[in-house]
C-alpha cells in the first residue's frame, strides 16, 4: 500500500468527526492552520503532550467510520497530525480492526452474522440469497473494485458472531452519518435482510430475553445476577438503588480494601471469561503493588462464538456493571477504569454510557464518591472487531490505541498491565459476582455449588434447543438438566452433540449429559466451561461445516503475531477442507495425524490462548465425536 497522506486533504466532516473525540487543534503542529513557526522546528503544541493523547487513536479512527463509512487518506492523515502518530503506524492500526474500513465503503452496511450458531439456524441460506439475488458481499469483492463500488448504495457483508445467538440468525446494521444508526437486529430472514438494505430500520434492538436460574431439581432458585433483568429499567439510576442497588459499595466504603478481598477470596470466586483465575488472589496482587497509578479493565469484549451473557448484563443491569467495578476500584486502588465493550454491542455500549454518566451525576463516580474520598472514574471505550482483544494483554494494546496484539507474559498485568502499571482486568460476569458477595459474605456465596467452583453461573444456550437464553444455574449442574430447563431439543429431534465452551471449548456427545458443569468436572472430562457456551446440535445439523467454520473464525482472528498460530491455523483449515472435500494427501489417516501435530505444535508454541486453543473444538470432533472417520475416501 503506497501511502501518500500528505497528498488527501480531510474533507470538513472529517475534521468535524475528529475534532468531537480531540478537541479542535491547538496550533498548525496539532493538525489546525501552519503559521510562521511552520519550518523552524519549535511545536506550539508540546510534543509529548500531543503523544501522552495517542491512546486517542481508536477512538479517533472510530470517529471517521462512523461519520463517512470508511477510513480516507485524507481522514487517516489529519488524525496522525493531530495525534503526531507515523502514518505507517496508523494505518497498521486502522487495518487490524475488521470493523474499520481503508478502502471505500457504502455508508449503510448490513453485517449478516454466519458463525456456528446463526448458520445451524439458517444464515448460509440468507447469506446465499443474498449474494445471488441482491449484492455479492462486501467481503468477496476485489480490492481493486471496491474502489469503483457506488458509496451510496448499501452492502452486506459477513460478520464473526454478533453475541445474538439467542435470536439467530442475527445481523447488525450500521449506517455512518452525522448521527450513527447501529441497530442489532435477530430472527433475520432473506426478506428482512433485502428490507434493511433498502432502508426499511426496525424500531429496536434485538432485546435479550434472559431466563432466570432454576436449580437442579427444578426448584425456582433466587438468581443472584439476573434478579433485576427484565425488572428494573435499565436507563434509571433511581430505579436501580430503589432495587437494592448501591448497598453493596456503601458496605464495600465501611469495609476498605483488605475486607474486600477476604470477601472475594473467601468465596472463592473464579473468572468467568474462561480463564477461570481467583479473582481474589488477581485483587490482592494489584492492591500491593507499589508503584502507582493502578487500572481496572472491565472486559467487556464478549467474542467467543456462542456467547451473549455479557451483553444481557450490559444491557439490562448496567448499574450493576459501574458499582462492582466501583467496588473493584476500592480493592486494588485504582483511580481510573476502563469499559471496553466490543463493537457489535451498541445498546450494551449505549446503556453503559447513560449508566456511568448518571453515576457521575449523582456522585457515585468521580472525585468523593458517597462522600467517602474515594475518587474513581471509568472510560469507555469500543472494541473495534477484533476477536483478540478479549485477550488480557491485547485488550491493553488496543486501549492504548495500537494493534490488539497480546504481550508475552511474564510480566503479568497485575504489575505491568495497562500503561505499563499494574492493572486489574476482570470480566463483567466475574464483576457482577462481586456485589451479592459484599452483600452476602463471601461464605454464603460460597455455599452455592462445589468446592472448587462455586456461586451461579451464567450459560448461554442456543442451536436447537426449545427455549434458547441465558440461564443462571448453581454450579454443579448436569448438562443433562441444563439443556432440559431449555425446553431440551427441539421437538421431534435427537441430540447429534453440544459444543460446550465456545469456538474455544469442546465438543461433547449425546452420552455425555451426566457430565457435571463445574471446572474440576469439565476438566477431568477434558472439556471446559470455558465462557458458559452450551450450543445444541440436533441430528439435522452439519456438524463437518460447523468445524470447518470454526477453523475459519480461528485462522481469520489470528493477530499474526507467533508462527504457530499464524501459519497453524491456515493449515489447519486447509487440512480440513481437504478432507471435506475427500481429497486428502496421503489419506484421511495421515491428515487426522496432521492435524494432530498442528494442533500440539499450535497448543504449545503460541504466544496467547487463541493459539494454544485453536485446534481444541476440531480435535474434539476428530477425537471425541469420530466425526471424520466415516466417510469413503478419494484420495487425490
Ligand atoms: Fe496472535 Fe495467535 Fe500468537 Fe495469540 S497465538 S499472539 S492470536 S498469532
Amino acid at each position: 500500500m503506497d501511502l501518500r497522506l500528505l497528498d488527501a486533504a480531510p474533507a470538513d466532516e472529517e475534521r468535524a468527526a475528529v475534532d468531537v473525540v480531540l478537541g479542535p487543534p491547538q496550533s498548525g503542529w496539532d493538525g489546525g492552520a501552519r503559521g510562521e513557526s511552520r519550518d523552524t522546528h519549535t511545536a506550539e503544541f508540546g510534543g509529548r503532550a500531543t503523544r501522552e493523547r495517542r491512546h486517542l487513536l481508536l477512538p479517533a479512527l472510530q470517529a471517521l467510520q462512523a461519520r463517512i463509512g470508511w477510513i480516507t487518506e485524507g481522514g487517516l492523515g489529519y488524525v496522525c497530525a493531530r495525534l503526531d502518530v507515523p502514518p505507517a503506524e496508523a494505518w497498521g492500526v486502522a487495518t487490524f480492526y475488521a470493523m474499520l474500513a481503508t478502502a471505500p465503503r457504502p455508508r449503510r452496511v448490513l453485517h449478516v452474522c454466519d458463525d456456528i450458531a446463526c448458520r445451524v439456524a439458517g444464515a448460509r441460506e440468507v447469506c446465499e440469497r443474498l449474494d445471488h439475488e441482491v449484492s455479492p458481499p462486501l467481503t468477496h469483492t476485489p480490492p481493486g473494485e471496491q474502489f469503483a463500488l457506488d458509496c451510496e448504495r448499501p452492502a452486506w457483508i459477513h460478520s464473526p458472531c454478533l453475541g445474538l445467538c439467542d435470536r439467530a440468525p442475527a445481523a447488525l446494521l450500521v449506517e455512518a452519518g452525522t448521527t450513527t444508526l447501529e441497530r442489532s437486529v435477530g430472527a433475520l430472514t432473506f426478506e428482512r435482510a433485502k428490507a434493511l438494505l433498502a432502508g426499511s430500520m426496525p424500531e429496536t434492538d434485538a432485546a435479550a430475553k434472559p431466563v432466570r436460574g432454576a436449580s437442579a431439581s427444578g426448584r425456582s432458585e433466587e438468581s443472584r445476577l439476573l434478579s433485576r433483568v427484565g425488572v428494573v429499567d435499565p436507563e434509571n439510576l433511581a430505579a436501580y438503588r430503589a432495587s437494592g442497588g448501591y448497598r453493596a459499595l456503601a458496605r464495600a466504603l465501611e469495609m476498605g480494601p483488605e475486607a474486600i478481598i477476604r470477601e472475594v477470596t473467601a468465596a472463592r470466586l473464579l473468572g468467568r471469561g474462561g480463564a477461570a483465575f481467583p479473582t481474589g488472589r488477581k485483587w490482592d496482587a494489584v492492591r500491593t503493588q507499589p508503584v502507582e497509578p493502578h487500572y481496572l479493565v472491565c472486559n467487556a469484549d464478549e467474542s467467543e462464538p456462542g456467547t451473549f451473557k455479557d451483553r444481557v448484563l450490559l444491557t439490562e443491569d448496567p448499574f450493576a456493571v459501574v458499582e462492582a467495578m466501583t467496588i473493584a476500584a476500592r480493592a486494588t486502588g485504582c483511580e481510573k477504569g476502563f469499559l471496553y465493550v466490543r463493537a457489535e454491542y451498541p445498546l450494551a455500549f449505549h446503556r453503559m454510557r447513560l449508566a456511568i454518566d448518571a453515576a457521575r451525576v449523582a456522585g457515585l463516580l468521580g472525585h468523593d464518591i458517597l462522600a467517602s474520598g474515594m475518587r474513581f472514574d471509568i472510560e469507555i471505550r469500543r472494541g473495534a472487531g477484533a476477536y483478540i482483544c478479549g485477550e488480557e494483554t491485547a485488550i491493553f494494546e488496543s486501549i492504548e490505541g495500537k494493534r490488539g496484539e497480546p504481550r508475552n507474559k511474564p510480566p503479568f498485568p497485575v504489575s505491568h498491565g495497562l500503561f505499563g502499571k499494574p492493572t486489574v482486568v476482570n470480566n463483567v460476569e466475574t464483576l457482577a459476582n462481586v456485589l451479592p458477595i459484599i452483600l452476602e459474605g463471601g461464605a454464603v456465596f460460597a455455599a452455592v455449588g462445589t468446592t472448587e467452583s462455586t456461586g451461579t453461573r451464567l450459560f448461554c444456550l442456543s442451536g436447537h434447543v426449545s427455549r434458547p437464553g441465558i440461564y443462571e444455574v448453581p454450579m454443579g449442574m448436569q448438562l443433562g438438566e441444563l439443556v432440559a430447563l431449555a425446553g431440551g431439543v427441539r421437538d421431534g429431534h435427537r441430540l447429534q452433540a453440544i459444543l460446550l465452551g465456545g469456538a474455544a471449548g469442546a465438543f461433547v456427545r449425546p452420552d455425555e449429559l451426566t457430565l457435571r458443569l463445574t471446572h474440576e468436572d469439565t476438566r477431568k472430562a477434558g472439556v471446559t466451561l470455558g465462557s458458559g457456551v452450551v450450543m445444541v446440535f440436533d441430528e439435522t445439523a452439519d456438524l463437518r461445516d460447523s468445524v470447518l467454520r470454526i477453523a475459519a473464525f480461528f485462522r481469520d482472528e489470528s493477530c499474526g503475531q507467533c508462527v504457530p498460530c499464524r501459519v497453524g491455523t491456515v493449515r489447519q483449515e486447509e487440512a480440513l477442507h481437504r478432507i471435506a472435500a475427500g481429497r486428502t494427501l496421503g489419506g484421511l489417516a495421515s491428515e487426522l495425524a496432521l492435524l494432530d501435530e498442528l494442533g500440539a505444535v499450535m497448543k504449545d508454541g503460541s504466544i496467547c490462548g487463541l493459539g494454544q486453543t485453536a485446534y481444541a473444538a476440531v480435535e474434539s470432533a476428530v477425537h471425541r465425536l469420530g466425526l471424520f472417520a466415516v466417510p469413503a475416501q478419494k484420495d487425490a
